[in-house]
């Protein structure tokens, strides 16, 4: 299952797990044509329209990959929002209300709905939270209210992984640095990518497939001993 798995870091998860022989479940907010291309392009990928933020789809959406595949064994976690460029001052409490509802809430209630149904199987299961650098750097100026989101994800990935770890479920988070996909738009920036690239230690901006690469490195059995770490994908930053 991966949320946002649609568009940008989600969808090359989505390329990538499917390219190793995952069947892969993706829940997408609104953009359908986007979701229609990548079912095109990846024969066998479900899609699910859904709203990470509304408590009734983390259920709805393990049920459509069970109808679809079975139980779900692996949960990424990429549906993802920013919120509009500028200072925290200006934020509205909708912008702060949304940007915490599908990047925290959102990330645990698809979270608490996969290991409920581990524990009820008795299974194993991973998960992998995508955060951001933002979580420790805090984006002064740009989105702290997304920063402090993305350092809740982290804590929740630390948290969780340490009370399933007997079980034999993993969680574990990977934290990009600046990627190039259509989220800087969504924030109305499309060249922020560009604006912050000289921050970068490596001197440039990172690709969705290198976020993907670490993703699907958590999920694989070669991390069978990693759980509650956050891997930092951001070239430096
Ligand atoms: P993106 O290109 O804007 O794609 C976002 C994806 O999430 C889309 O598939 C979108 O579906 C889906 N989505 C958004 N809100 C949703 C909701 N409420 N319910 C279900 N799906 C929802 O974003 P991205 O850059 O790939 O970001 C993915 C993750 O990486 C996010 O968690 C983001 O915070 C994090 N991240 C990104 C960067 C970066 O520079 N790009 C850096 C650090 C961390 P629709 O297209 O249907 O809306």
């Amino acid at each position: 299952m991966v949320t946002g798995g649609s568009r940008g870091i989600g969808a090359a998860v989505t390329r990538a797990a499917h390219a190793r022989g995952y069947a892969v479940c993706v829940a997408y907010s609104s953009d359908d044509a986007a979701a229609d291309r990548l079912r095109s392009d990846l024969p066998g990928v479900v899609t699910v329209r859904a709203d990470v933020a509304d408590p009734a789809s983390a259920v709805a959406l393990f049920d459509a990959a069970e109808e679809a595949f079975g139980p779900v064994t692996a949960l990424v976690n990429s549906a993802g929002v920013t919120g509009r460029l500028g200072r925290f001052v200006d934020a509205s409490v909708a912008t702060l209300r949304r940007v915490l509802e599908v990047n925290v809430l959102g990330t645990m209630l698809c979270a608490q709905e996969a290991v409920r149904r581990w524990e009820v199987r008795g299974t194993a299961g991973r998960i992998v939270n995508v955060s951001s650098t933002a979580a420790t750097l805090g984006s002064p100026g740009e989105y702290v209210h997304y920063a402090a989101g993305k350092a809740a994800v982290e804590t929740f990935t630390l948290g969780l992984a340490k009370e399933v770890a007997a079980q034999g479920i993993r969680v574990n988070g990977v934290a990009p640095g600046t990627v190039h996909t259509g989220i800087h738009a969504a924030a109305g920036d499309p060249g922020r990518p560009e604006r912050v690239v000289a921050r970068v230690p490596m001197g440039r901006i990172g690709e969705p497939e290198e976020i993907a690469a670490a993703v699907l490195w958590l999920l694989s059995d070669e991390a069978s001993y990693v759980t509650g770490a956050v891997l930092r994908v951001g070239g430096g930053l």
